[in-house]
């Protein structure tokens, strides 16, 4: 489908293109210089001692599982208001994931009250995620973690650069986890990183990323090291070198790049405002510097939704949803991972939650065009026959 206005959009230029060619050209493909340095400005922009690229953002989350010893009979507090992944990774490792409720319809992270009615003795960790970009109340989940000797996983896929006040989301956990598929505000095609400021966690999730051995391909390479020995069970959950170079480029558009994000933004909340007044618009007035990952809408209560999707569609406009909640997938009820308590707040926002266009290259004219067709589709959601309303898909 050609969109008129898609959902996300990639910026990658002559920089990217350049960059793959000259791995290609310099014939050293894996777990090389080009990584390192990913890695090193990867941990620079968050402020961390320590970057580990990994192959996409779900082996980066299992990893960070692995890494702290999280295991069977091990609960871990999660919400459910997110990709499925961050949920997974947790049940990898054979533990148990207790989901908490959102804050409320402006404020879609993990609220720091549910958190804290879901804390069993069992319970070993926190895993929040930073919805849209927009931080979680790190201080009090630091607090309370704190009191109930819990590790804090980060899963920081939409928040690359975001930050409380000067300190980064990803540093202010154990562990922060990031995502680079395409539709992130940095992308490698598929790829993910660790950081962290634990010298002795690195080296784990180093480990575990190769094998679970004690010498890589590089120091092997130098003539650093000839043999190895294996000391974990690990994996093969490695980057390659293109896929760090065009890393590296993305990562030097990221702040340029999430500042135009921010600004079509505020110019999508200005003209809500202006023109349809009764949409309610998350995190209003957000205390904390977002990455502007997405852009999230509620739409008026009892609107239909599919309908709704149907005529954006027919408009050129892509949307989509963040997100279908986890605790009500197949899987998870078959497994008996039904939530202790009703997540009422996820359950009413994720029925009304349509994210709409938002990447680094959409323009104020694109903008515009999407709110009107809003304005539109909502008009004719609502003139729509009954009949026509049925969920189609
Ligand atoms: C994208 C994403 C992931 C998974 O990352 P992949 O790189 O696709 O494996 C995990 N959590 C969240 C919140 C994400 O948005």
């Amino acid at each position: 489908m050609d969109w008129k206005v898609p959902l996300s959009d990639l910026d990658f230029g002559e920089e990217e293109k350049e960059a793959v060619i000259r791995v290609i050209d310099s014939g050293w493909l894996a777990m090389g210089e080009v990584t390192r340095q990913f890695e090193e400005s990867f941990a620079r922009m968050v402020g961390v001692n320590h970057a580990i690229a990994v192959t996409n953002g779900t082996a980066s989350l299992h990893l960070a599982c692995r890494a702290l010893e999280i295991g069977p009979g091990d609960e871990v507090i999660v919400p459910s208001l997110t990709f499925v992944a961050t949920a997974n990774a947790i049940l990898y490792v054979g533990a148990t994931p207790v989901f908490a409720d959102i804050t409320s319809e402006d404020n879609l992270n993990i609220s720091v009250e549910a958190i804290e009615d879901a804390i069993t003795p069992r319970t070993r960790a926190i895993m929040v995620m930073h919805y849209g970009g927009y931080p979680c109340d790190m201080s009090a989940i630091l607090q309370l973690a704190e009191r109930h000797n819990l590790f804090v996983i980060e899963d920081a896929a939409h928040a690359p650069g975001a930050a409380i006040e000067d300190r980064k989301m990803g540093a202010w956990g154990h562990i922060g986890s990031f995502s680079f598929f395409p539709n992130k505000n940095l992308t490698t095609a598929e790829g993910g990183m660790l950081v962290t400021d634990d010298d002795q966690l690195a080296q784990k999730m180093r480990t575990l990323r190769s094998h679970g051995m004690t010498t890589l391909t590089w120091d092997r390479h130098r003539g650093h090291a000839w043999s190895y020995d294996v000391v974990e069970l690990g994996y093969n959950y490695r980057i390659d070198e293109i896929r760090s170079a065009i890393g590296c480029e993305q990562l030097k558009k990221l702040d340029r790049n999430n500042s135009r994000r921010g600004v079509m933004t505020a110019l999508y909340r200005r003209l809500f405002q202006e023109i349809i007044p009764d949409l309610r618009i998350p995190f209003a007035d957000y205390a904390w510097k977002s990455s502007f990952h997405i852009m999230p809408i509620l739409l008026p209560d009892g609107t239909n939704r599919a309908r709704f999707a149907e005529i954006m569609k027919a408009h050129g406009v892509q949307t989509s949803l963040h997100y279908p909640p986890i605790h009500l997938f197949q899987y998870y009820l078959d497994h008996g991972l039904a939530p202790r308590q009703p997540l009422r707040m996820t359950e009413a926002v994720a029925a009304r939650e349509v994210t709409i266009p938002l990447y680094a290259t959409l323009t104020q004219r694109d903008v515009e065009y999407v709110v009107n067709a809003i304005a539109e589709s909502l008009k004719e959601t609502n003139l729509a026959p009954q009949s026509a309303s049925q969920p189609g898909s």
